[in-house]
């Protein structure tokens, strides 16, 4: 013997079914209305608060900035050996590019070209000074 709900669902099948589409399709609509809307208010948060939002994600940073300050120094201090290796290790492995990038020629905005490693050589020179302070 057949339940009565179960004949009914059986009966009744395809409308369950429309009706269950209905359903879900309104839930579906009403989520993305509340999303709209959240959206909305949101944007309206941030236009109303513009500039306090703008300081306080400034002074995020800002406190960001001085932690991985410190971090950075406590870590190197801390490294200090390691670190030079690895640097030694670097020039090292990379002389032949190192010793190309010192010798590259550059051209300054004064017209004079000079190498880069004598870079500081060059700003000091006559020329130079004269195109900086004009
Ligand atoms: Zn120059």
């Amino acid at each position: 013997m057949e339940s009565t709900l179960n004949k009914y669902r059986k009966d009744n099948r395809e409308q369950i079914k429309q009706h269950m589409k209905e359903v879900f399709e309104k839930q579906r609509l009403e989520r993305e209305k509340q999303k709209e809307e959240a959206r909305i208010k949101q944007r309206e948060y941030r236009a109303e608060h513009r500039e306090e939002l703008l300081e306080k994600r400034k002074a995020y940073y800002q406190k960001k900035k001085e932690e991985i300050n410190q971090k950075q120094i406590e870590y190197k201090a801390e490294n200090k050996e390691k670190l030079q290796a690895q640097q030694k290790q670097y020039r090292e492995e990379h002389a032949e590019e190192l010793k190309q990038k010192r010798n590259e020629k550059n051209t300054c905005d004064c017209g004079a070209t000079f190498v880069r490693s004598f870079k500081k050589r060059h700003e000091a020179t006559k020329k130079h000074q004269n195109f900086i302070n004009k």
